[in-house]
């Protein structure tokens, strides 16, 4: 049987930045096993008919510039763009700039006074009282911060197409840093200069794609190191073995990127099914023989009739003369997805929202379903997580990544967090 100190399950930006870590710390001693056929997770670029597309737009905002300068040092001749976000809402037509909360003055004169009225209402009312309604789920928190009319025009239905869940049920920080908070002084301060700065005001995007950034994680991998196509599909606990379809490798400790309840099946952990939810995500990749809008990255689209939640442009990153767009649908994790019937929806909202008219001709096209893409994050989903996970690392087994960790995080996130992993280990020493 084959032994290997560490395990590495998952050959996306989790797996490979572990790996990275450990050849850097001069511990050759590792493999990782791939499920896929390729390397790159989520993080794989499609390149079809001369378009550049993600699986769904993968866009860059690094806030270690140590981390970008490590990824950039291995990417020779890899052009990278720089980009000033221009992204905006569409509400029944009407287009105001994102983050909407900070543009409701943009809205027709009606909407505009409910929306405002409602917040200065809700930021003024009881502040005790408030901050407990805050406190209890995502969406008393978007009622209590905002008010009635903002929640309910685009928060909550935005954001209930994306995560296809009753948003009753999120914790109230279920999207982290990811969410554009504003207090009432910002809101206002917003109507005379316009300050719509978000964690990711300007990004950077890889001429050749966002595997791009995989790339060059794997350039730091040991060469002979990566198996393709060898799904883990059961792993010993008690006896440190992983079994794949060749065969059996013993480990020392193990770190998976595969997601937290698969992990917890394939080592036979038991846990409550309920308690871990997500959302999939249909991504349409589409092609056009003819430029669309321009200046414009994103648009959001809360409408409930409007088959999408988010359309990304991508000629107007590349700065190409052929729409390009990724379009993205939220569904519960047991719905069906009918791709052909959706594909249709969607050619017809596109031409419906004005993405397109009817002169474009859509020339090639791309479909994936990312199934988890959103995890469901709870009171419950991260204490269960907790526990879990300090059970599985009593047996060695560490689950890392977006949903090893059964998070909302950015590659940056994943590589920190795979950096980190690895010191720990390494301090920890033999049989960590
Ligand atoms: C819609 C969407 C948009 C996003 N946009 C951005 C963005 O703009 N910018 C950004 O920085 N991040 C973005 N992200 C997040 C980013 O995609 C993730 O953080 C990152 O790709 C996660 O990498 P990972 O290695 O943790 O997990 P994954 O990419 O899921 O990799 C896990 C790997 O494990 C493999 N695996 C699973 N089970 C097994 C098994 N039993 N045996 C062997 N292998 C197995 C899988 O095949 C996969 O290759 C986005 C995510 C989504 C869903």
């Amino acid at each position: 049987m084959q032994s290997v100190r560490t395990l590495i399950v998952g050959a996306g930006v989790t797996g490979l930045a572990a790996a990275a870590a450990l050849s850097e710390s001069g511990d050759e001693n590792y493999l990782i096993v791939e499920a896929d056929s390729e390397i790159g997770g989520y993080c794989k670029t499609v390149i079809k008919d001369g378009f550049t597309w993600d699986y769904s737009g993968h866009f860059f905002h690094f806030k270690h510039p140590e981390i970008e300068s490590w990824l950039r040092a291995r990417m020779p001749g890899q052009r990278i763009r720089d980009v000033e976000k221009r992204s905006f809402v569409d509400v029944g037509r009407h287009i105001v700039d994102f983050p909407f909360q900070k543009n409701i003055h943009q809205l027709p004169q009606a909407a505009f006074i409910d929306c405002l009225h409602d917040l200065v209402m809700a930021q003024s009312s009881d502040a005790s009282r408030a901050d407990a309604n805050a406190n209890e789920s995502f969406k008393t928190m978007l009622y209590a911060r905002f008010g009635k009319s903002i929640a309910e025009m685009f928060l909550i239905p935005y954001n209930e197409k994306l995560y296809a869940t009753d948003l009753g049920t999120l914790d109230k920080d279920a999207m982290g840093r990811f969410f554009p908070h504003a207090n009432l002084k910002e809101i206002v301060a917003n109507m005379k200069v316009a300050n719509n700065a978000t964690y990711n005001a300007s990004f950077t995007y890889p001429e050749g794609g966002a595997i791009q950034y995989i790339y060059a994680l794997a350039s730091a991998v040991r060469s002979d190191a990566i198996r393709l196509r060898e799904p883990v599909l059961r792993i010993d606990l008690a006896n440190k073995v992983a079994v794949t379809p060749t065969g059996e490798i013993r480990f020392e400790r193990l770190v998976s990127s595969a997601p937290f309840p698969r992990l917890l099946d394939l080592a036979g952990v038991l846990y409550n099914r309920q308690i871990f939810s997500w959302n999939k995500v249909l991504v349409f990749n589409l092609g056009f023989d003819r430029k669309g809008k321009t200046g414009v990255h994103w648009m959001y689209y809360p409408d409930k009739d409007v088959s999408f939640y988010r359309v990304g442009f991508y000629d107007n990153i590349f700065d190409s003369d052929r729409l390009s767009v990724y379009v993205e649908l939220g569904f519960a994790k047991d719905a069906p997805v009918d791709v052909e019937a959706m594909r249709a929806r969607v050619l017809a909202d596109l031409r419906r929202v004005n993405v397109v008219d009817d002169t474009h001709c859509l020339v090639a096209e791309h479909t994936v379903v990312m199934d988890p893409a959103y995890v469901h994050i709870t009171k419950e989903s991260m204490a269960e997580h907790g526990r879990l996970s300090a059970e599985l690392q009593r047996h060695h087994v560490y689950s890392a990544g977006r949903y090893g960790s059964w998070t909302y995080c950015s590659i940056e996130d994943n590589i920190v967090e795979a950096r980190e992993l690895v010191r720990r280990l390494q301090l920890a020493g033999a049989g960590a």
